[in-house]
């Protein structure tokens, strides 16, 4: 669906924003960029609406370069919700949410429906928001309206930079699982970004983490807490992240999933090579995180089957005795 193919981006001042940046992402993708401040998060996600031009390389929607879409063309069919959003302080919800449905000349009736669906997409009362003003509205309603305004002309892809981060934690947490639900139902390809891991990690399909204009890894959620490729990846990550990932994946599991996990945790047990005697406890724990329990061998003869929590039990008593 985009296509990033060696693109760099060099300012006039001569800082290099983005280096050779290879990249596929899938459509109805929701897709997160991330890494600390300044490494480029922000003029990549600009280079596929061509708020700015790139300096080398070609980016491609659909296939065609996005060079060669007509500009108006390539806006209107990407959505761009900004951190600050920023609501025309004079105009009504409802008449800055058509501002691009307008612009596509779509016609009074469709126009109105739209915004009364938009509103209620995002539980916003219709009859109640709509000929308000931005500043009647808290600040995680203004969000919503924002979001909401960038869905209107049912763009294909939908820009996202740091949507959320002036938000307090509250409204953060809602508005996080009102997109992730609005992506559910609407499917469209979502790029993300932000500098808060929790965040990459509740919401994205995959993510990029980046690291002075470059990709450092890109990976599903899970693939990255299991196997970052490197400290920096790991540090970002930070346990706290982590922990709060497992457990939302633990919540977020169907009965499906938990059948699979079930049954990979308890394949029968001649599948697994038994333990020589001599093997140590360490070692015999490593193995265990793949299995429940192991049989244990002496001269050929099973003399005994080892068990994950007989060993995490023996060794928490004695961590105990030890002080
Ligand atoms: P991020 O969004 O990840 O914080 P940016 O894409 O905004 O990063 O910036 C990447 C780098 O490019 C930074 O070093 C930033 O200072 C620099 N930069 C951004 N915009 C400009 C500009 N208009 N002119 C010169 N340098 C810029
Ligand atoms: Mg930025």
């Amino acid at each position: 669906m985009i296509r990033f193919e060696n693109v760099s981006k060099v300012y006039n001042d001569g800082t290099k924003a983005v280096n050779r940046l290879n990249l596929t992402i899938e459509k109805g993708e929701f897709f997160v960029f991330i890494g600390p401040s300044g490494c480029g998060k922000t003029t990549t996600m600009k280079m596929i609406n061509r708020l700015i031009e790139l300096t080398e390389g070609t980016i491609y929607i659909n296939e065609k370069k996005v060079s060669n879409y007509d500009i108006h063309e390539l806006r209107w069919n990407i959505g761009y919700v900004l951190q600050q959003i920023a609501l025309f302080p004079h105009m009504t919800i409802e008449e800055n949410i058509s501002v691009v449905p307008q612009l596509r000349k779509w016609d009074r009736g469709k126009i109105g429906k739209r915004v009364t669906e938009l509103l209620e997409m995002v539980g916003l009362d219709p009859d109640t928001y709509r000929k308000r003003k931005p500043s009647e509205l808290s600040g995680g309603q203004k969000q919503r309206v924002g979001v909401i305004r960038a869905l209107a002309a049912d763009p294909e892809i939908i820009l996202m930079d740091e949507p959320f981060s002036a938000l307090d934690p509250i409204s953060r947490e809602k508005l996080q699982k009102d997109i992730l639900d609005l992506q559910k139902r609407i499917k469209k390809t979502i790029i993300f970004v932000t500098h808060d891991m929790q965040e990459a990690l509740a919401l994205g399909d995959r993510i990029c983490v980046m690291k002075n204009g470059e990709i450092v890894q890109v990976d599903t959620p899970q693939a990255i807490i299991e196997n970052p490729v490197n400290d920096f990846v790991e540090e970002f990550i930070g346990s706290n992240a982590t922990t709060n990932f497992l457990e939302k994946l633990e919540e977020k599991a169907t009965v499906e999933d938990f059948l699979h996990r079930i049954s990979a945790d308890h394949s029968p047990s001649y599948q697994v090579k038994p333990l020589s005697s001599q093997t140590t406890l360490e070692e015999a724990l490593a193995q265990l995180a793949d299995n429940d329990n192991i049989p244990v061998e002496k001269d050929g003869e099973v003399i005994g089957t080892i068990t994950r929590q007989l060993v995490v039990q023996y060794l928490a008593k004695r961590m105990i005795e030890r002080g």
